[in-house]
């Protein structure tokens, strides 16, 4: 039985320290999705509302569409194809992706925090490279922080980087025009992994040593001691040894390659690469979400995904709890630390 926990109503007095009562007031059938969907009145404001207001499919027409979009974002299925496949416009697959997006990110982060303070200190961080509308004038880099022991995956950001070097003359032609409509390409590396560090850190148990494994980059050794604990150690590897189960970078690279095997942008020569780095992170933030709670954690590991590890849920996420309500609204069962 779902409980309304608040008022829908922006402007209603119980947002403002007054006491939240309601009232049911009956039930009605929903069409489209065959749902007997409860309706309530504020008991302060006395405005109607239903269980609908709370879910991530209110107010949309085709709410069907949203599970099977989700499923395609994180299957390396291009929009367009996702649009032949469902038969729908190009235009709700995007509108999809920007509620997604938002929904997936505001759920993690919303997990995050019941991790406080007891995330065992066991992290590996790497960066991915890819690009937005040109591979050459606009890269991009992607840092992943990585939760090892788990496959969880922590954090995500997306930053620019500058443009290479080495171009040929049309290119440079181009390189030149990019400057003078939008300023010089600077890098966004450091400031996206010190970022990465800086909403990580609180989740560590404190004082718990641990350790961060990374590559040889020079930047990470002030960043790690800047961000994360002083008792953590730093492992760089360099990455001429070589790859495979034996690399101690083994789960941070392996995840990278699963994100590029699931994200339809990501793909190396494709011509379904990101436009803008902002719809990157919204498809990222949904892959993410897929990773960490629908997907088992390994497959070997049935009905286990890597945030049941950690004990934020029983096991697998099925997607219709995951997509049901809006994050903010949800009452998720109480962190099991055994689990862990
Ligand atoms: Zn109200």
């Amino acid at each position: 039985m779902f409980t309304p926990p608040c008022c829908p109503n922006p402007l209603c007095s119980s947002h403002q320290g007054q006491p939240f009562t309601y009232q049911c007031r009956g039930s009605f059938h929903r069409a489209l999705d065959d749902r007997l969907v409860q309706r309530y009145s504020c008991g302060v404001c006395g405005k109607f509302f239903s269980d609908q207001s709370f879910r991530l499919d209110y107010r949309l027409r085709k709410p069907k569409l949203t599970e099977p979009v989700f499923w395609m974002l994180a299957s390396k299925v291009t929009h367009r194809q996702t649009a032949r496949l469902l038969r729908c416009n190009r235009g709700t697959v995007h509108h999809r992706l920007e509620l997604l997006g938002s929904h997936c990110r505001e759920f993690h982060a919303r997990q995050l925090q019941r991790l406080k303070g007891t995330l065992s200190p066991d992290l590996a961080l790497d960066e991915l490279e890819t690009y937005e509308t040109d591979r050459r004038l606009q890269p991009l880099t992607v840092p992943v922080l990585l939760h090892e022991l788990s496959w969880f995956v922590l954090d995500v950001q997306v930053a620019p980087l500058a443009s290479r070097g080495g171009l040929r003359e049309p290119d440079r032609i181009r390189r030149d025009q990019l400057v003078a409509r939008s300023g010089l390409r600077r890098s966004g590396s450091t400031e996206a992994v010190g970022k990465c560090f800086a909403n990580i850190a609180p989740l560590l148990a404190p004082g718990a040593g641990g350790m961060l494994r990374s590559d040889e980059k020079l930047t990470y050794v002030r960043l790690k001691q800047k961000g994360l604990p002083e008792g953590m150690t730093h492992v760089r590897i360099s990455s001429e040894e070589p790859r495979g189960m034996n690399n101690p970078l083994f789960r941070i690279n392996r995840t990278l390659a699963m994100m590029r095997d699931g994200v339809s942008r990501l793909v190396r020569r494709t011509w379904a690469a990101s436009k803008r780095r902002e719809q990157l992170e919204k498809h990222l933030w949904v892959w993410v979400v897929f990773r960490n709670y629908v997907r088992r954690m390994i497959n070997r590991s049935r009905g286990q995904s890597a945030a049941s590890f950690h004990g934020l849920f029983p096991g697998q996420l099925p997607t219709h709890d995951l997509l049901g309500l809006c994050p903010q609204y949800r009452a998720d069962p109480p962190l099991n630390r055994a689990a862990s």
